[in-house]
């Protein structure tokens, strides 16, 4: 891929996209069953993607490095990135794996079954990087999941380490051997309370004991530790400070909580961009208001506050 422009991104995020699949049905089909559902929708989603709108959606200059199928799908995503005013440059499209799908099966009681297929996502790798290395070193804020190749996270965190770009390393899905050198290139190192209990191997289901698993995961190298609580907010613990501060969220009345660690992640990337001196307990706090009104609304992106929605103050 030949780079065409020489513009700087406050933030730039490696990874994932999935379309969603939605179908509702009274119940969820047996094996071998067909059965007729009521409902279907298709919506937008993949970590990586939706922590980007998320960012792009506050106001900053935002890009997007990523592999989708040269299908439909595919097509419909990068359409839905530049409605979304994320830059598309650099999202590459192949013929080799369709785009990123969950088929997503919803029944009445609200339960669901799930088939990832990721597809595309899988095949974004180094060369690709090595291509698109001259807008990672311009960058502001580097952001990166595990919905990809993790060597292909990895690689980008090391990058944007090795050219002075701060990184928030989102550890999820979590893996249980994440390998170390994860924490080392990571700024801040942001997961929720089930990715924490996983990579700490100890219960992680209030605020103290998410103080204690910050202090563990801070030790093995990262410069930052956030552990998302749902309603309670979130942990922040720092090199500098000695203990972690709860931060907590806004009381909301919950419509749908899909898609709110993302929201929280893609504005704190942007006040990262924006604030880069400000304490990152107070990125957090404002990162709270935004994610708590995403949960205030139904859906993945859909939910997603736009700069219009914020008060002045959170900017
Ligand atoms: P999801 O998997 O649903 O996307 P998550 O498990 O990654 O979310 P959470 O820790 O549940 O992430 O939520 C992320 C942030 O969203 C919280 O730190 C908080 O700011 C906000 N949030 C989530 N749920 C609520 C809620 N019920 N009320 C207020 N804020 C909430």
């Amino acid at each position: 891929m030949k780079i065409m422009t020489e513009e700087a991104f406050d933030v730039v995020v490696v990874g994932s996209c999935m379309t969603d699949l939605v179908s509702q049905a009274p119940r969820l089909p047996k094996a071998g069953e067909t059965i007729h559902g009521h409902r279907f929708f298709i919506g937008f989603g993949g970590k990586g993607a939706n922590q980007c709108i998320q960012a792009a959606r506050m106001g900053v200059k935002t890009t997007m490095i990523c592999k989708v199928g040269k299908d439909f799908f595919g097509d419909n995503y990068i359409q839905n990135f530049k409605d979304n005013d994320v830059h598309t440059e650099f999202v590459r499209q192949t013929s080799e794996a369709a785009t990123g799908a969950a088929s997503i099966t919803v029944n009445d009681a609200g339960e669901n079954a799930i088939v990832i297929v990721a597809g595309a996502n899988m095949l974004l790798g180094k060369d690709e990087l090595q291509e698109v290395l001259p807008a990672i070193r311009r960058a502001k804020v580097l952001v990166c999941q595990l919905e990809i190749n993790s060597q292909t996270s990895f690689q980008a965190l090391q990058m944007a380490r090795e050219n002075k770009v701060k990184t928030i390393f989102n550890p999820a899905p979590a893996i249980p051997d994440l390998d170390s050198g994860f924490y080392k290139v990571s700024d801040v190192f942001c997961c929720n309370e089930s990715e924490a209990e996983l990579l700490t191997g100890s219960p992680v289901s209030n605020v103290d004991e998410a103080h204690g698993a910050a202090q563990e995961l801070l030790q093995r190298g990262c410069g930052a530790v956030i552990i998302t609580l749902g309603p309670q907010g979130c942990v922040v613990l720092t090199a500098k400070a000695s203990t972690a501060t709860h931060v907590p969220a806004p009381v909301v009345t919950p419509v749908d909580t899909t898609g709110a660690g993302d929201s929280f992640i893609g504005a704190l990337a942007f006040y990262m961009a924006r604030h880069p001196a400000m304490p990152l307990e107070e990125m957090a706090g404002r990162a709270n208001r935004v994610a708590a009104l995403s949960v205030g609304a139904a859906g993945t992106q859909t939910s997603f506050p736009f700069r219009r929605d914020l008060p002045d103050e959170l900017f």
